[in-house]
């Protein structure tokens, strides 16, 4: 069942790719496989997924040794300082960096290891209290601090949109946060890749491709609905 979801889902995001004139490789679909167990994973695994996100490290740490060694695991949720010597070396991509003290900390332990750290900064469009991420008018400042440490490597933007009854209400955020990302990369920063727009889930993520999303994180689309409602 999950396989089939994820075909499901797969063709749905091309199909909004077309619809936009843009090339179905050019989005990669990430299966939020949060609170789910291994074995199902390994469902979407078999049905060709790669990409999975999760957003606490504890479990994180508990999937990476029972599934397969090519899974490209993405940190999609709030990172505290203490846990990022355990993330680093493990996720391919922390999308969830939302203020310089944790870039600070990526860093260092990056440096530690002797690694560069690819990361996305996480920007709070909606100006929402209960979410994480860097307001908008604040993110270029951070992102040119950031942009010093040598071991970190901002590869791109992460939003979490709303929750809304209607995607189509997601649509000016994502566009707004679509023509900050142009505004970035027009700028050439150094030691800064502006290729990743990471946007869109479930309830919006057609939309979100539609404006400009280069990944969308779909969870509940593919593997049903989580027990517990999580802070995200
Ligand atoms: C849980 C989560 C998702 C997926 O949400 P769904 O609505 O289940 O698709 C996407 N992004 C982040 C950061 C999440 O925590």
């Amino acid at each position: 069942m999950v396989a089939q979801r994820y075909h499901e889902i797969q063709s749905r995001v091309k199909a909004a790719c077309e619809r936009s004139g843009r090339n179905a490789s050019d989005v990669t679909l990430i299966s939020v496989s949060k609170t789910k167990p291994a074995e199902l994973i390994r469902e979407v695994y078999d049905a060709g997924a790669r990409d999975f996100g999760e957003n606490k490290v504890q479990e994180l740490m508990e999937k990476y040794p029972a599934l397969p060694a090519d899974i490209q695991w993405h940190m999609i949720g709030h990172l505290q300082t203490n846990k990022v010597r355990q993330v680093v070396g493990k996720a391919c991509l922390i999308h969830s960096v939302d203020s310089v003290k944790l870039a600070r900390e990526i860093e260092k332990e990056s440096a530690r290891q002797n690694t560069v750290t690819p990361v996305l900064l996480e920007v709070n469009v909606a100006r929402e209290e209960s979410k994480f991420g860097f307001f908008l008018e604040n993110t270029e400042a951070a992102l040119k601090e950031i942009a010093e440490f040598p071991h970190v490597r901002i590869q791109g933007l992460m939003t979490i949109a709303p929750f809304v009854e209607n995607a189509e209400e997601n649509r000016q955020i994502f566009r707004k946060l679509y023509q900050f990302f142009i505004d970035i990369k027009s700028k050439n920063v150094d030691n800064v890749n502006m290729n990743v727009l990471s946007m869109g889930m479930t309830g919006d993520f057609e939309v979100a491709i539609e404006e400009g999303a280069t990944m969308v994180r779909v969870g509940t689309g593919i593997f049903g609905e989580r027990q517990i409602r999580e802070n995200v």
